[in-house]
């Protein structure tokens, strides 16, 4: 496996002039406007070593941007997490005790289980519960094309094309190692109407992914209603995005013993051609493509029992 050398480009922004917002949660702001309008809600730093979210809340902020209707919460998520990033080891302030990003289910979330990403997920949850659009900004560990998941039911999907950046859309089901806050009650429920989205901006600390991640924000509270187009147009790229493409995840491959290794340094959205192709080895087994033109989608680095692997999905016509 090739060793790949991550330089840190991005500046973590400080977030301490937002620790005391208006909501009684530290590091939460909100603001309502005149206009009855929907409650939507940008968050980042679900994981404490992806900046890119920092970045686009404090552009937000810096730039004076206000919802023109409806109401807009900003939310600095595992501020505990992000407070240990240290650029000379920068993978290490992902989380203090446990992913975040796995522990949005009832059944984790009222149990009596303690840790730190518990105690300040329990303290947002009546937060994110009430947001009728949530945006979650993540970015990733290897240099792939930007991803907006959308999850699994069709408005997700409506929204995500209507945001229309970035370009690749994958409609997935998350991780057998816990539930996202995108698969978390109303956002997944197939009879509700709030949804959740989840943008991957590009690798962690790479110079382009704080760009990315305010142009995905702007479009994202542009799509929701919440600013006007003249409230985005200083900020946004000239000219057309392409249209979207959307991924279906067909299977997640899930690390099943202690010496999970892929064939290949694969960084993400390669397409295998042909199916039955070997693309890791499980304790020896052989992983092997299901159909022709296999996607693979957010191959990992963190390749221990239990974590996703690589999910495997195929363009949707
Ligand atoms: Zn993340």
């Amino acid at each position: 496996m090739v060793r790949v050398i991550d330089p840190i480009e991005l500046v973590a922004p400080d977030i301490e002039p937002y620790r005391h917002g208006n909501t009684g949660i530290e590091h939460v702001g909100s603001i309502t406007a005149d206009e009855p309008g929907p409650h939507v809600l940008v968050n980042a730093l679900m994981h404490g070593n992806e900046l890119c979210g920092a970045v686009a809340l404090d552009f937000l902020v810096r730039h004076g941007i206000r919802p023109r209707r409806g109401r807009l919460t900003l939310s600095f998520c595992n501020v505990a997490a992000y407070a240990t990033f240290d650029p000379r080891s920068p993978a290490a302030s992902r989380y203090v005790d446990e992913d975040m990003n796995r522990v949005w289910s009832p059944a984790v979330l009222d149990s009596p289980r303690d840790s730190a990403e518990l105690r300040r997920a329990r303290q947002l949850r009546p937060l994110f519960e009430s947001a009728d659009f949530l945006l979650d900004l993540h970015s990733m560990q290897n240099p792939t094309a930007p991803l907006m998941l959308c999850g699994r039911t069709s408005r997700g999907e409506r929204l995500a094309r209507a945001v229309g950046f970035p370009a690749w859309i994958v409609a997935d089901g998350g991780h057998a190692s816990g539930r996202r806050l995108i698969d978390h009650g109303r956002f997944a429920d197939p009879d509700g109407d709030a949804i959740a989205l989840l943008a991957e901006c590009g690798q962690h600390w790479r110079r382009d992914t704080g760009p990315v991640a305010v142009e995905t924000t702007l479009r994202f509270l542009l799509a929701t209603g919440c600013i006007d187009a003249a409230d985005a147009a200083p900020w946004l790229p000239g000219g057309e995005r392409p249209d979207p493409c959307l991924v279906e995840v067909t299977d997640t491959v899930t690390v099943g013993s202690d010496a999970f290794t892929f064939s290949e340094p694969y960084l993400g959205m390669e397409i295998i051609p042909a199916a039955g192709t070997v693309i890791a080895s499980d304790g020896g087994r052989p992983v092997r493509t299901p159909y022709d033109d296999c996607i693979l989608i957010m191959p990992s680095r963190r390749l221990s029992r239990g974590q996703t692997a690589v999910r495997l999905g195929r363009l949707r016509p």
